[in-house]
């Protein structure tokens, strides 16, 4: 620790120390009023001993969601974009499912109004070259990770299968649970193969220079800045959070009224209704059974009680048959559930073949990068943000993804097969212990 960073300690006796290498937070000295909301936050979410051990710090911004300043902001990415429009260079970027259900909010939208035209033409309007659609990306994560939770039951090994998609959740396992490191999914988070496919697929296909462009992730979560500084995390070049995205909207004068509303530039025009549902606590696990049902069985499953993943208390279990097998999932919306659930994977005790764990309140839809809001206010957001997606699940043409044409057409043309060498050398990854 540095001579600056004793300076800091000692001022603030109760706020959460944030290193100036903190990929996904930065704090204003000038506004904090050490009440220390966000240790007590980070404490009641994360359980990481943050105080002790600031590096242990998951990114995931719910410390920013409750600091009565705003001393906390996601850190910033705007400059680097400015600066590749400079460049020259053609700025791609592509939308998170939880925010179409937020960024009307910042309008004065009812929160879980479905806005995806206009945030396409706002995006449109600050200078995005082209704009895509992340659910692609969610799409694509179900499909190799159905695959994966298949072979892992036909093998069984390393079950429980224990989602990816949440940053923070992956640096909690490698941080502070590296023995159970093999049960993580290796597939990465939907923007991780987003990010890889816009450069080896869509430029391509759109003969675009690859080599200059530059890749934006627009999403509710301060974690992405995290995971997209992985080694093994190539395609993505910037994370913007709704927050960052609305202010800069503000300051060029673009408001409702005044932004068209837009459609995503193909190739990938719409995703599935699962994929939508990845914004959501549960909606992983929703997706994923969905396809793995198919995968299994060759038939389409409607009827598994999805919805009942889908309530608050912040841990939920479901048990599904296929084949005449028994496959029980549990899903985690908070850190501080899992550890029980852990704890009987070490003892060799677990009965689910799927955990889902995402670290924030609701899911991707509570992230945070997400618009602010009073503590009282804050469930009932997350609440009809949950809402709009669920709708938004069940009002699509295409509700698995396994039927998405887009999916199928870059499987025929480029991946070729699930969890074959092309998928598994652009879409997973390995782990390591980080401390
Ligand atoms: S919540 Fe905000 S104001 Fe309070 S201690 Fe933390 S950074 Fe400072
Ligand atoms: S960003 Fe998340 S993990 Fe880090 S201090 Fe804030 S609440 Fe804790
Ligand atoms: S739950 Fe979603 S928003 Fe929150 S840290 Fe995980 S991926 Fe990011």
């Amino acid at each position: 620790m540095d001579v600056l960073s004793k300076k800091e300690e000692k001022i603030f006796q109760n706020a959460v120390f944030f290193s100036k290498d903190n990929l996904g937070i930065e704090k204003d000295d000038s506004k904090c009023i050490d009440c220390g909301e966000c240790q007590n936050t980070c404490n009641r979410l994360c359980q990481i001993k943050i105080k002790e051990h600031p590096e242990n710090c998951l990114a995931c911004g719910q410390c920013i969601l409750t600091c009565p300043t705003n001393a906390l902001k996601p850190k910033k990415a705007r400059d680097k974009i400015i600066e590749a429009e400079k460049e020259g260079k053609t700025l791609i970027c592509y939308t998170s499912p939880a925010i179409r259900v937020s960024f009307g909010e910042a309008f004065g939208q009812k929160p879980g109004t479905f806005t995806i035209e206009k945030l396409i033409g706002a995006l449109k309007k600050i200078g995005f070259d082209y704009v895509l659609d992340t659910t692609f990306g969610a799409d694509l994560t179900i499909l190799e990770e159905a695959m994966e939770l298949k072979e892992r039951i036909k093998e069984e090994k390393n079950l429980p299968l224990m989602t990816s998609c949440c940053p923070a959740w992956v640096k909690y396992v490698c941080d502070q649970e590296p023995e159970l490191i093999s049960h993580l999914s290796t597939c990465k988070s939907p923007i991780g193969m987003q990010g890889e496919m816009v450069k080896k697929y869509f430029c391509e296909q759109m003969k675009i220079d690859k080599e200059n462009t530059f890749t934006v992730a627009i999403t509710p979560c301060t974690a992405k800045k995290m995971e997209i500084k992985e080694p093994q995390i190539t395609g993505t070049d910037a994370v913007l959070t709704m927050t960052e995205l609305v202010d800069w909207l503000k300051e060029e004068q673009i408001s409702w009224d005044n932004c068209e509303e837009k459609t995503f530039d193909s190739l990938w025009k719409e995703g599935s209704g699962g994929g939508s549902l990845f914004g959501i606590t549960g909606g992983v696990t929703s997706s994923l059974l969905r396809t793995y049902y198919f995968l299994e069985t060759g038939q389409n499953k409607e009827n598994i009680s999805f919805d009942s993943l889908h309530d608050e208390d912040g841990f939920k279990t479901l048990e599904i048959e296929v084949n005449d097998r028994k496959i029980n999932v549990a899903v985690v919306q908070k850190l501080a559930k899992i550890k029980p659930l852990l704890d009987e994977i070490r003892n060799k005790k677990s009965p689910y073949q799927v955990i889902e764990v995402m670290n924030c309140e609701g899911g991707c839809v509570g992230g945070g990068g997400q618009i602010k809001y009073e503590p009282t206010k804050k469930q009932e957001v997350i609440k009809l943000r949950k809402q709009g997606l669920k709708a938004r699940d069940k009002e699509v043409a295409i509700r698995f993804a396994h039927q998405n044409p887009d999916i199928k057409k870059i499987y025929e043309d480029f991946l070729i097969v699930l969890n074959g060498e092309i998928a598994k050398k652009y879409l997973h990854r390995s782990y390591e212990k980080e401390n």
